[in-house]
């Protein structure tokens, strides 16, 4: 009789384990499909749509696809002679600056996608060049094809939209809040110029 008073001896709280920390993985593994099920015939297809997390450091000056978060994946997997044909899209968040006038923009980038995965070279042949991916055994790891495809898409100058009007260029208000009236004229402001005669006075005084 180990039970004390009768009891078992609690070995943890129902629910404390399995839900684990959220912390999600780093995203590679989430561009990865198993072929297996596709097999090599010729002509046989497989579609599949998944929500993949973001891999880290994609993006580009101005814009990122923030790190871990959810890409929509709509592929359709195709055995060809070769390899396996990967058609479909993907859509992933964008945020960054506004390249016009800085402030915070939230967008999204969809790609196209289509790539060939070539089943991996026999022995003998010798015909890989850097420009072509290959299945990894029943293994296909579209993160490249992604980012490469992403990387093409970003935006050069996001806008936070279409005709985001930037900066003042004499005194760096933004021009979407101080309106289209804001501007400095040719003349300056007579109050302005009262200072630099004060100015000017007060050195040649001096
Ligand atoms: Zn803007
Ligand atoms: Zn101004």
């Amino acid at each position: 009789m180990s039970n004390v008073n009768g009891k078992p001896v609690a070995r943890g709280v129902p629910g404390a384990h399995g839900q684990g920390p959220s912390g999600r993985g780093r995203g590679s593994g989430d561009f990865v499909f198993d072929m297996r099920s596709l097999g090599r015939s010729p002509g046989s297809f497989r579609d599949e749509t998944r929500t993949a997390h973001a891999p880290e450091g994609l993006g580009s000056g101005l814009v990122v696809v923030p790190a871990g978060a959810d890409v929509a994946l709509d592929l359709r997997f195709e055995a060809v002679s070769e390899g396996v044909l990967v058609t479909g899209s993907a859509v992933a968040p964008l945020t960054g600056e506004c390249a016009r006038c800085l402030e915070p923009l939230a967008s999204t980038v969809e790609v196209g996608i289509q790539e060939l995965y070539r089943y991996l070279p026999g022995p003998g042949e010798d015909e890989a060049d850097d420009e072509e991916r290959f299945l990894d055994g029943d293994r296909l790891d579209l993160e490249p094809a992604f980012r490469d495809a992403v990387v093409l898409a970003l935006p050069l100058s996001p806008l936070c939209r279409e005709d985001c009007p930037g900066l003042c260029p004499e005194c760096g208000a933004r021009l979407a809040e101080a309106g289209p009236r804001h501007g400095h004229g040719e003349e300056t402001d007579p109050r302005w110029g009262s200072l630099h005669q004060l100015d000017v006075s007060d050195r040649v005084e001096d």
